[in-house]
């Protein structure tokens, strides 16, 4: 990016993704200066004292004022609200572009605030992220070497798409773009769907009568499997609400293939379990090579 051809970045959410954004835009130079934005003062404040922004406004129609590119980084259940603010305050040259992990439901809410015909909303997604939420999670690094998905619409202004491109490759990130509709089968798969089994697999054992006793012998393997259930939870609920039909879909499946080693267990085959699980090493190795 040629030196500060963006003046004013504002963030709107500035916590894990929104701040770590923030951090990286500040180490590279991408603009002059980070607005912060949000509804609560206290977290606005603490990124302002942590220097992840340079000053915010808890007003999010006025924080956009002067901005050349918005980042809206909030729960999906807040986007629409927030883009109808962004809508209220912002320049008409200005691009927007969020960090929702699901993308059909952000390009709705995108769409009814601010016009169908608004073609400088570039929807995205890091597919970065810790369990850890807040801003004092947010660090610099976060998206080196990561991907994010950009879905561009048929009606999105392509000088806006390279815009955004543009910033998320200062932090480090490769950027691919996508259709709304692909992106959102794929992280139901690889995402989505891994939360919900972390979540319902700690959620079972504490149902169990000696749960202490249970977790007291939980070990690395555990908490490996299980190191997302400690994400948040209006962020997931949000999520699987704005992905319903392609998270229900992804539980289907994974319902059938919990049935299939059910049945093969059932019958004492071996034979089967050991087929089910030769096939899925052999692809998770791969993958991780
Ligand atoms: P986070 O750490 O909890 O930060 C969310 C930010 O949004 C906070 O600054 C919060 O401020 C603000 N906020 C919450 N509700 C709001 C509302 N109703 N109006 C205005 N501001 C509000 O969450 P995050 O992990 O950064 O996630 C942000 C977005 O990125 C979400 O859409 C999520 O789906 C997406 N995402 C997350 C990950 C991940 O692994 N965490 C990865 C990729 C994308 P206060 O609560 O202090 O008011």
């Amino acid at each position: 990016m040629a030196e500060h051809k963006v003046d004013i970045v504002c963030i709107i959410g500035t916590g894990l993704i929104g701040g770590s954004l923030a951090l990286a835009l500040k180490n590279t130079g991408f603009c002059k200066t980070i607005i912060g934005a949000g509804r609560t003062e206290t977290t606005l404040q603490k990124a302002v004292e942590l220097g992840v922004i340079d000053d915010y406004d808890t007003d999010i129609s006025r924080a956009v004022a002067n901005a050349d590119i918005i980042v809206v980084s909030v729960p999906l259940g807040a986007m629409r609200a927030v883009f109808e603010q962004v809508n209220n305050g912002k320049r008409d040259d200005a691009i927007v572009t969020d960090a929702g992990s699901a993308k059909q439901s952000v390009i709705q809410d995108a769409e009814a605030m601010f016009g169908i015909g608004f073609d400088q909303f570039v929807a995205g997604h890091p597919i970065a992220g810790t369990e850890n939420s807040g801003v004092t999670a947010a660090f610099a690094e976060l998206y080196q070497q990561r991907r994010v998905i950009l879905t561009p619409t048929d009606n999105t202004s392509t000088q806006a798409v390279d815009a955004v491109r543009e910033m998320w490759q200062a932090t480090g990130a490769e950027v691919e773009t996508m259709d709304a509709a692909h992106h959102d089968m794929v992280l139901a798969g690889t995402s989505h769907l891994p939360h919900l089994l972390a979540f319902g697999l700690v959620d079972c054992l504490n149902n169990l009568e000696d749960v202490d006793e249970v977790f007291r012998f939980a070990a690395g393997g555990f908490r490996d499997f299980t190191r997302i259930a400690s994400s948040d939870p209006v962020m997931w609920r949000d999520i699987c609400l704005n992905n319903r039909d392609e998270v229900m879909a992804m539980m289907k499946r994974y319902r059938d293939e919990m049935e299939k080693m059910y049945r093969a267990l059932e019958a004492n085959d071996g034979e089967k379990l050991r087929e089910i699980f030769e096939r899925a090493k052999k692809v998770r190795d791969a993958f991780c090579d």
